[in-house]
């Protein structure tokens, strides 16, 4: 039986391993994201980026950069990336230069009222 390391990419053709792929950037130049503010338990803010298709795009390598460019918690799953703490100052910034156009950004940093304690 014969390995090979050579990851080609079955949708472009171009090797994965030389970084030729050309598969994810153009997913990231296509892709609709969703920015947001949420708040969870005890009042904490999070902020949400959601995609669209996420197809090529790696959500977990990603949230990785995030986390490591703001130095904070958060986690990646599905199609959304958790993010703790209000970044939404920076967050449009970090996502252009990761390669997702500003124009596919929507963006919402509204944040949700505090619920009122119902007793
Ligand atoms: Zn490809």
């Amino acid at each position: 039986m014969t390995f090979t390391n050579d990851d080609t990419c079955p949708v472009c053709g171009l090797s994965r391993d030389l970084g030729l792929c050309v598969c994810e950037s153009m997913a990231q130049q296509e892709q609709k994201v969703t920015v947001k503010l949420e708040r969870r338990k005890w009042g904490r803010i999070y902020s949400i980026i959601r995609f669209e298709n996420p197809g090529e795009i790696d959500i977990s390598d990603l949230a990785t950069k995030l986390k490591s460019k703001l130095a904070c918690g958060g986690s990646a799953k599905n199609k959304q990336i958790e993010l703790q703490g209000d970044h939404s100052l920076v967050l449009e910034d970090l996502l252009t230069g990761l390669g997702f156009p500003r124009d596919n950004l929507e963006v919402n940093y509204e944040v949700p009222q505090r619920k009122r304690a119902r007793n």
